[in-house]
């Protein structure tokens, strides 16, 4: 668009969320009197790509708020409407951002909205973490969570009532919040299949996934362990495993780990992972999946396409309920393989429960995907190590 099309446009103010297309010139506005970059309407679907160049009759001004910078153009000229009708203001969003909270938790900052993927972030002592509690979260304006396990949902209660924030997860997720104090209106029951508006352009697709084989083993193993077998195992066999999983961390670990799991357990029932869920983010800046534990349907990810994938990497893969013939190196690369993204970003690999997780060697995890997906690069995130994930 030229700037005689510029002109053309109304309302006078251009409202939406904004990316621009080269930070450079955009930084360069006040400073040149150029304006370059991209300009969304309110809905964010339209893009316009608008140039001024070396206009003398604009003064341009810019304004600063959290996340954000909106540029207002405005022509010099005496004439009052002459004037209104060049008064153009572009908000340009900063670019979404990304912070790992440990496990398989992450913060999301896009579009001036603050989104958490997961809530687990209190840890015992022992644990690698970030230091922080669910307590210290100030600021959410949405809560994602794949499932109702504690270290996944406990948390988010917290973060809901010191935020406002609204919580979607499954129904099993609600129930427990609800019990936990969390208003009803603060809470969206998904199943899978539903789209949610979040505001400023973005929106959460969420579809049904599956949870890793966690009745397969006691503690995780490394990433180049080969599983085969334990095909066709019943629900009731599962159980039995499951029950032997809980004796052992009881009965093996630390009592800081008993301890944690027991403050961790309000509200949760025998119901278990209550249907784990997996998320696609669309943003003015570009897709995100977000997966939190090693499961899936094949048939569902084989028609994602994210720009990033979040993808936990922990325990035995499920495939389409049965557990990987391979490991679990093979799972994730397999799944990047299905969803073929630019970037896949590790989850749930750290050392999160001592005594039951184990420090991951990733290199295994990077080779595979090397061989698999040449052209997805791996991410590895340092706790709190804000990372700009559509760069
Ligand atoms: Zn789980």
């Amino acid at each position: 668009m030229d700037l005689a099309a510029a002109r053309r446009l109304e309302p006078t103010t251009v409202k939406g969320k904004v990316r621009p297309l080269e930070r450079g010139h955009a930084e360069n506005i006040g400073i040149e009197g150029r304006y370059f970059g991209n300009v969304g309407d309110v809905d964010g679907d339209v893009m316009y790509r608008t140039e001024i160049h070396d206009e003398p009759s604009h003064s341009i001004s810019k304004q600063t708020a959290p996340n954000s910078v909106a540029y207002t153009v405005c022509s010099k000229q005496r004439s009052p409407a002459r004037r209104s009708h060049l008064r153009q203001t572009w908000h340009m969003t900063s670019p979404s951002t990304l912070d790992w909270y440990g496990c398989a938790t992450f913060r999301l900052k896009t579009a001036d909205l603050t989104i958490f993927l997961d809530a687990y972030i209190d840890r015992v002592p022992s644990a690698a973490g970030t230091g922080l509690t669910a307590d210290d979260i100030d600021e959410c304006d949405w809560i994602v969570v794949g499932h109702s396990h504690f270290d996944h949902l406990w948390g988010a209660e917290r973060i809901a009532k010191n935020t406002g924030a609204t919580i979607i997860c499954s129904y099993e997720s609600v129930r427990v919040m609800e019990q936990a104090g969390v208003p009803t209106d603060q809470l969206i029951c998904v199943a899978g299949g539903e789209t949610i508006e979040l505001g400023n352009g973005v929106k959460v697709s969420v579809y049904p996934s599956q949870h890793s084989c966690v009745w397969s083993h006691s503690q995780m193993g490394q990433p180049d362990q080969v599983c085969i077998g334990e095909l066709g195992v019943t629900w009731h066999e599962q159980q039995e495993r499951m029950a032997d999983l809980m004796r052992y961390l009881q009965e093996e670990t630390a009592p800081e780990v008993v301890a944690h799991i027991v403050a961790g357990a309000p509200g949760h029932s025998e119901r278990g992972d209550g249907g784990a869920l997996v998320f696609l983010f669309e943003t003015p800046d570009g897709s995100l999946f977000f997966q939190d534990t090693s499961g899936h349907w094949s048939g569902v990810l084989r028609d994602i396409r994210p720009d990033v994938a979040i993808l936990g990497a922990a325990g035995r893969g499920n495939i389409d309920g049965e557990p990987v013939q391979g490991s679990l190196a093979q799972f994730v690369a397999r799944q990047a393989d299905l969803l073929r993204p630019k970037k896949v970003i590790l989850g749930h690999h750290d050392d999160w429960l001592p005594g039951f997780s184990i420090p991951t060697d990733t290199a295994p995890i990077r080779e595979e995907l090397g061989r698999v997906v040449p052209t997805t690069s791996m991410i590895e995130m340092g706790y709190l190590e804000s990372m700009a994930i559509f760069d």
